[in-house]
C-alpha cells in the first residue's frame, strides 16, 4: 500500500517508519525541508538503534529507508495514496483545512486518518465532503516501541473505512483498541484519571509522590506511578487535557491547584527540570520542596 504521513514530528516519522517496517510505501511530508529532513534523520537513527540491539538486520534498514521518501509538496505526498494520516499539530482549524485539501487531492477510496490525542474526529472529520472515509488512528509514543492504537470511530465513519483501517493497523504489528469518538477516548481519559487523583492526594498530603509512585509500581505493576508519568508527559500538557475533559466530562476532571501553582510556576516537569520531582539530565533526583509535606 501506499500511506502519506503528514507531519514528520514526534509522531509524524514514527507511524512514517512503523508503515515502512510493514512493507509500505511511505511518503512523509512537513512544512519545511528542514522538518522532513529532521524526520527522516529521527527514523535513521531509531532504526540503527533496531540494528545495534539486534532486533532489526541492516537489510531490513536499508529496505525500510528506501521505502521512505520526504517532500514538502502536499500534492506529491498525497498523489496516489490508499490512506493519508494527519500528524500535524494539535489545531482543530488546522486539522480540518488539512483534511480537506488533502481530499481534493486524493481519489474517492482514499482513506483519510487523523492521529489527533484529543479532539473530536468526528469534527475534524465534518470538514470532509465524504467524511464517511474519515477515522481516527491514535498513535502513541514512541511509535515504533509502544504496541497500542486506539482506532477512534467517528459518527460519521463508514464501516469499510473502520475494517481497512483495522487491517492496516494490525498489519503493522499493533493491537487494535475500538473505541467510540469520545473525549480522551479510552487510554487518556483513563490515564489522566488517575494521574490526577494522584495529585489531589499529594495536595492533600496522603502520601509522597514516591510512595504515590511505588504504590502503583510495585502494587499494580505499572511501569512508571502517575505522579512521575505527568512530570514525563509535560505538567502544561495535562493541565490542558484536564480543562478539555471537565469542559467535556464534568468536574470530576477539575485540575487541582497543586497542577496550576505548577503550571503557572514553569515547573513543567522533566523538560524544565522541575515538576513534582527535580529532573537532571533527563533522570529524578529528588522531590519538588513546595511538594514535600510528607
Ligand atoms: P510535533 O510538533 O512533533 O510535529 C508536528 C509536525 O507537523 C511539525 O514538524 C510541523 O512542522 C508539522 N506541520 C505543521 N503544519 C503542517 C502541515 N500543514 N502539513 C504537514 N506538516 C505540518 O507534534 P506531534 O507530537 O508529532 O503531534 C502531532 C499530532 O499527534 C497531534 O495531533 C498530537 O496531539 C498527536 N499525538 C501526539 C502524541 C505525543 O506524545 N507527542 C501522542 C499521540 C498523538
Amino acid at each position: 500500500m501506499h500511506i502519506s504521513v503528514l507531519g514528520a514530528g514526534t509522531m509524524g516519522h514514527g507511524i512514517a517508519q512503523v508503515s515502512a517496517m510493514a512493507g509500505h510505501e511511505v511518503t512523509m511530508r512537513d512544512i519545511e525541508d528542514e522538518y522532513v529532513q529532521n524526520g527522516l534523520d529521527a527514523i535513521e537513527r531509531n532504526l540503527q538503534g533496531g540494528v545495534d540491539r539486534d532486533k532489526v538486520t541492516p537489510a531490513e534498514m536499508a529496505e525500510t529507508l528506501d521505502r521512505i521518501s520526504g517532500t514538502t509538496s502536499l500534492k506529491d505526498a498525497v498523489t496516489g495514496a490508499d490512506l493519508v494520516v494527519e500528524a500535524v499539530p494539535e489545531d482543530m482549524e488546522l486539522k480540518q483545512d488539512t483534511v480537506s485539501e488533502v481530499e481534493s487531492l486524493v481519489g474517492d477510496d482514499t482513506i483519510i486518518a487523523s492521529n489527533t490525542s484529543s479532539l473530536s474526529v468526528t469534527e475534524i472529520m465534518s470538514a470532509l465532503d465524504d467524511p464517511g472515509r474519515g477515522i481516527g488512528l491514535h498513535f502513541f509514543n514512541p511509535v515504533h516501541i509502544m504496541a497500542l492504537v486506539e482506532v477512534v470511530v467517528a459518527e460519521q465513519t463508514d464501516t469499510d473505512t473502520l475494517e481497512f483501517a483495522t487491517e492496516y493497523v494490525e498489519g503493522i504489528d499493533k493491537t487494535v483498541v475500538e473505541v467510540g469518538d469520545s473525549p480522551g477516548f479510552a487510554s487518556s481519559r483513563l490515564g489522566v484519571a488517575l494521574g490526577v487523583e494522584a495529585m489531589r492526594m499529594v495536595q492533600e498530603g496522603v502520601a509522597s509522590p514516591r510512595d504515590i509512585d511505588a504504590s502503583m509500581e510495585l502494587g499494580y505493576n505499572h511501569p512508571m506511578g502517575p505522579v512521575e508519568l505527568g512530570d514525563v508527559v509535560g505538567l502544561d500538557v495535562r493541565l490542558g487535557i484536564l480543562e478539555y475533559l471537565r469542559e467535556e466530562l464534568g468536574e470530576r476532571f477539575r485540575p487541582p491547584q497543586i497542577l496550576k501553582r505548577k503550571v503557572r510556576a514553569g515547573k513543567l516537569g522533566k523538560k524544565t527540570g522541575e515538576g513534582f520531582y527535580v529532573w537532571e539530565d533527563g533522570e529524578i533526583v529528588g522531590v519538588s520542596e513546595d511538594v514535600m509535606s510528607r
